[in-house]
């Protein structure tokens, strides 16, 4: 049996043209990628070409071990001298031979994110410039425009409209005098500069067209200008370029990627044979039917007959929660399920739009213990901002009866003292340590009266105290909720991370507000010492990571992977369609907001679940409702569950604005905006008789008041 005889007849067309370049077009599930590593093999085994004389471009680290793997086991050792990697680490090889061509030296440093910002610290303090005014990660964001729009900084400074973006030129400007002082490249500078290498040096093309007889890029439908370019030049007179793609799954046009790429291939890279593939071979019928109609909906897309043979006794699940904390139970629950049924864990995977959505299920499936690894990201409570965030809150807790001197407290110091910026360096902390020890005190109790210190960081020790001192104060004033809120306020943490336009950590921020209004909820005794006590459970280091594991991702990150069972989460409207990218991008984000659902329905095999719920969001600031693709999704391939719940819940909400009131009649029900005369504008989330339970805007946050006062009107 060849290795051609396991594709159909389309796909065995594609894998086995030798003689032009290739492109497949083909929608989810129909085999590109398959085809690609048929075709490798087919090279190799049949034409007798040396693995070394293939290259293969994946989009993830991950992709390329897995194509690794795989070619692995029908090849055996012969595999590992085909030439597969991402363009970035290809880029780095390249560099890595010949970067001293254009200046270079061939051990040059890379720098992380973390390494440009060290860089920009000096030319902050030459140039007179506030971090604040000129935040971090914005002037390397803009740095990173400037550089994929391959403009110089002389030439960025003719597009310079305002003084604000002059300034950011000028930084640019330095900012390259000194990357190129110490002979390092970022991210973007990989790129740019293996392709100037190629450009500009005859022979370093010339060498590499030479090694190369066949290239091949997966995933092509998200290439971007600088990539492409890359490939040309890397495709020899001789050689040729097989491409695989699919349109509908353009998912980062937002990096810069251009759909327009694949669709003109032919027209740079002739001969070119375009193949077309339309049977799916992942999907069951109603779920490859429900992301077809779905798709159908953006108007600017090339149309395919995508059909499956699989026909699939499960129609697609639509769940709907009336709890933020009763969604993940029931996809706890069903998976606790198929997994009795004998699906492995690892065969299923939770899909959300956003990071932050994973925290509410791992909290229950922690709970539930069922085995979960997050997938290109971290998991929830180890986050940077919450560890953060829960440090601070540490410090306004009363002794553990084992730690009457609060020695505890002096791990959560050092974690956030300097969290935002505070001017308390490492050797001044060193000084404080060693005053603690001799003292027999804890750092705190240090930070209010150091010894040995400037007068200047003596008043930055005392200002931490007094900020820990005020919020030990407000903590039984307020709700733990607003207390969180207070303390992300008070200490400057909010405005470090508004500053730097973090707005993913201030998402988690928000979240773990709902974890904590989640966990009142379930235990109205609860105290901030009994909430840090049940999540440090959470932040502990994961020791129990099993290799059957449920996969949690954003949807982005589950592009090209496929599971038997897919669970597509927080389907809400406002979250996916996520509305930033909305109010960002108008129809086109739209668009590329319903091909990432395209790519998540079309993740699943057999069995495909989509939930949502109808809680009360610290995100929207408003109760949630389905997500408008919810529409798009023929009814008939769906069944519906829970509804029933929510029908009840809201008969419930109804009546409980019923209960005729002894004194006045409570004018308001669940859902209800209304506005209080000094709180402002809010949403009613509970009435029980005269009380109302109401969210109102930061600061103020949730407020428990009097329904019938009239300080509260309808609005
Ligand atoms: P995506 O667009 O999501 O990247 P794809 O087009 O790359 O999808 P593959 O991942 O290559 O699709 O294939 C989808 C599934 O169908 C895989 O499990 C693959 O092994 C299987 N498959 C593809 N072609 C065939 C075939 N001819 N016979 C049997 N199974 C097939
Ligand atoms: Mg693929």
């Amino acid at each position: 049996m060849t290795i051609l005889s396991t594709l159909n007849d389309k796909q065995r067309e594609a894998a086995s043209i030798t003689d032009s370049h290739v492109r497949i077009i083909a929608g989810a599930g129909s085999g590109k990628t398959r085809v690609l590593m048929a075709r490798i093999v087919y090279l190799i085994q049949e034409c007798g070409v040396y693995p070394n004389r293939i290259m293969a471009i994946t989009f993830t680290n991950k992709a390329t071990n897995e194509m690794k793997e795989r070619l692995t086991a029908s090849l055996g050792k012969e595999a590992l001298a085909v030439r597969i990697s991402t363009i970035h680490s290809l880029c780095v090889r390249i560099l890595r031979e010949d970067a001293r061509s254009i200046g270079y030296p061939t051990s040059f440093t890379i720098l992380d994110t973390d390494d440009q910002k060290q860089l920009l610290r000096p030319i902050y303090k030459e140039m007179d410039l506030d971090s604040k005014e000129f935040n971090l990660s914005h002037v390397l964001g803009m740095i990173s425009g400037y550089k994929s729009e391959k403009l110089s900084p002389k030439q960025a400074m003719d597009y310079a409209m305002t003084d604000q973006q002059e300034t950011i030129v000028k930084i640019y400007s330095q900012y390259e005098k000194k990357r190129l002082e110490i002979k390092a490249m970022d991210f973007d500078d990989l790129l740019i500069e293996a392709l100037r290498l190629l450009e500009t040096d005859p022979k370093v093309k010339e060498k590499w067209q030479n090694r190369l007889d066949y290239i091949h890029v997966d995933e092509f439908q998200d290439v971007d200008p600088i990539q492409y370019a890359i490939v040309r030049h890397l495709v020899g007179p001789h050689a040729f370029l097989c491409v695989v793609g699919d349109p509908d799954q353009t998912i980062y046009t937002w990096r810069g990627a251009s759909v327009d790429i694949i669709l003109h291939f032919d027209r740079d890279f002739q001969p070119c044979k375009s193949v077309i593939l339309n049977q799916n071979y992942r999907s069951t019928k109603p779920i490859l039917d429900a992301s077809n109609a779905l798709i159908q909906n953006n108007r600017d897309r090339i149309k395919k007959d995508l059909f499956t043979e699989i026909p699939g006794n499960d129609k697609i699940i639509l769940h709907i929660a009336t709890e933020d904390s009763d969604e993940p139970v029931y996809i706890a629950r069903k998976i606790h399920e198929r997994h009795q049924q004998g699906i492995a864990y690892k065969d299923m995977a939770v899909l959300y739009r956003s990071n932050y959505s994973s925290r509410a299920f791992e909290r229950v499936f922690k709970s539930v213990r069922i085995p979960y690894k997050i997938y290109g990201g971290i998991r929830f409570y180890e986050r940077q901002e919450i560890k953060d965030a829960l440090a601070y809150l540490k410090l306004c807790t009363f002794p553990e009866p084992e730690d009457p001197k609060q020695l505890s407290f002096d791990l959560a110091i050092l974690r956030i003292i300097n969290q935002p910026r505070r001017g308390i360096g490492q050797k001044t902390i060193e000084k404080l340590r060693d005053q603690a020890q001799s003292l027999g005190v804890n750092l705190l109790t240090v930070l209010k009266d150091p010894q040995d210190l400037s007068s200047g960081l003596k008043k930055k020790c005392q200002d931490f105290y007094a900020l820990i001192y005020d919020l030990q104060q407000h903590r039984d004033t307020l709700s733990l909720e607003d207390f969180l809120e207070y303390v992300i306020e008070k200490s400057g943490y909010r405005q470090m991370l508004e500053e730097n336009h973090e707005t993913e950590r201030l998402d988690n921020l928000k979240e773990l507000k709902s974890d904590i209004a989640q966990s009142l909820k379930e235990d109205p005794a609860m105290t901030l010492e009994s909430y840090l006590q049940e999540v440090s459970l959470f932040t502990s280091k994961a020791s129990d990571e099993a290799l059957d594991c449920v996969s949690f991702m954003t949807v982005h990150a589950s592009k090209g992977l496929e599971f038997d069972t897919v669970f597509i989460v927080n389907f809400n409207e406002g979250i996916f369609p996520s509305s930033r990218s909305l109010n960002e991008g108008g129809n086109k984000a739209l668009e590329e907001e319903r091909r990432l659902c395209y790519v998540a329905m079309t993740r699943a095999k057999t069995h495909l679940t989509i939930s949502w719920n109808t809680g009360f969001s610290y995100m929207l600031d408003t109760f949630k409702t389905k997500s408008r693709f919810m529409m798009e999704i023929p009814a008939e391939e769906c069944f519906m569950e829970g509804q029933k719940n929510h029908e009840k819940k809201e008969e419930r909400q109804i009546q409980s604005i019923g209960i005729p009131s002894r004194k006045k009649k409570v004018e308001f029900k669940v859902k209800d905006r209304v506005e209080h005369k000094v709180f402002g504008p809010g949403i009613v989330l509970k009435i029980e008789r005269e009380v109302a339970t109401i969210a109102f805007k930061h600061p103020y946050g949730i407020k428990q008041l009097n329904a019938t006062h009239p300080s509260l009107k309808k609005s």
